[in-house]
């Protein structure tokens, strides 16, 4: 079993970011070393530059990622934990495997419409790319499972041609087949404005994402001036409909509770959010606080940060380097 999985320090996390990745990462960590494989997490910092950002943005958010990870469970004792751009095979593969991908392909990819919008011939190259860079981050490490939030899904399956592709044209069995891992609970956290809008680190609206960092206060005021609408909360999930905001206040509750939307209806079902909205607050802090608070010990000394990220990268560089040295034979380059 070998996990591969990352984050762009785009900014600081976020409760989509942890409830649909990094807590699965924590869970898994636990059973890889148990079936004697590796999980390695990346902060994805080759990937943040495909959309602007400032070089002092890019250098803190990548340590401040880290710590976040670290603090959220990500345990370097057990994890591989390092920063794409230190292991220069990621690019490296990202461009063998451009020439297998295939333009078609790539114009389907429905993140790159969202991210580019109307400005589409104004997007940068590297955003339209940015799947088969993603192909080469797991394939590289022949990863097994990739655990991802379920808008990364499509790009797996991109992954996944890619592999096939090659393999098929190369006559070789190189690339393993990488499966998504799309966690149950929290598959699609949305904006706390505006429930038709995924949580991103890139949303412009501050009170729409709960952010790894925020204050206790910060983290309360953002639930308590949720949008929802004026009902009760039914009974039964079924009932739900499509209140999509009440849909996802009850997913972040249950996800943060270990529990699910059921059980937290039976608890909260005939009641209104006056009454639920603090709850959520209360939970959400309980939870959030102490992962926040670590990360702020941690970042006291970045230094510490910086080496466990050197020491990863090393780790990750020996397990990188077989699989592209096949990869290059298996296309006749010299190297
Ligand atoms: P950006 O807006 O810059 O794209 P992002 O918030 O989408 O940032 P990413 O770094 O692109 O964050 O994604 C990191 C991981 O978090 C991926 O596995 C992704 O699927 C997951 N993820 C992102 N947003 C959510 C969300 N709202 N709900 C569940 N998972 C999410
Ligand atoms: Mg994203």
């Amino acid at each position: 079993m070998r996990v591969v999985s990352g984050i762009k320090p785009t900014g600081n996390l976020h409760l989509g970011n942890y409830l649909g990745a990094v807590k699965q990462w924590v869970t898994l960590q636990d059973d890889v070393v148990a079936q004697g494989g590796e999980s390695m997490f990346f902060i994805a910092d080759l990937h943040a530059p495909t959309e602007w950002i400032a070089p002092a943005e890019l250098s803190s958010h990548t340590l401040e990622v880290a710590a976040t990870m670290i603090a959220a469970g990500v345990d370097p004792a057990k994890s591989i934990l390092f920063n794409q751009a230190r292991v220069p095979a990621h690019s490296e593969m990202a461009w063998l495997l451009n020439t297998v991908a295939r333009v078609g392909w790539l114009n389907r990819m429905t993140q790159f419409k969202d991210k580019a919008g109307k400005n589409r011939e104004g997007a940068s190259v590297g955003l339209y790319d940015y799947p088969v860079l993603m192909a080469a981050d797991v394939l590289l490490y022949n990863a097994t499972h990739v655990p991802v939030g379920e808008d990364q899904k499509q790009h797996l399956e991109l992954a996944r041609d890619i592999a096939t592709k090659f393999n098929g044209d190369y006559g070789v069995d190189l690339f393993t087949l990488p499966a998504p891992l799309i966690s149950k609970a929290a598959p699609r956290i949305m904006s706390l404005r505006d429930a038709s809008a995924k949580m991103s680190k890139s949303n412009p609206s501050e009170q729409s994402v709960v952010k790894l960092i925020d204050s206790d206060d910060t983290i309360a005021d953002k639930f308590r001036k949720a949008k929802t609408d004026p009902d009760l909360l039914p009974a039964t999930v079924d009932e739900l409909g499509d209140r999509a905001e009440a849909r996802n206040l009850l997913t972040i509750y249950a996800a943060l509770a270990d529990s699910d939307v059921a059980t937290v209806l039976g608890e909260y079902g005939g009641k209104g959010f006056g009454a639920f909205k603090p709850a959520l607050a209360d939970l959400a802090v309980a939870k959030l606080g102490p992962i926040r608070d670590e990360m702020v010990r941690l970042l006291d000394d970045r230094s510490a940060v910086t080496a466990v990220l050197r020491d990863g990268a090393e780790k990750a560089r020996a397990l990188a380097a077989p699989v592209l040295k096949r990869t290059q034979d298996a296309m006749g380059l010299q190297v």
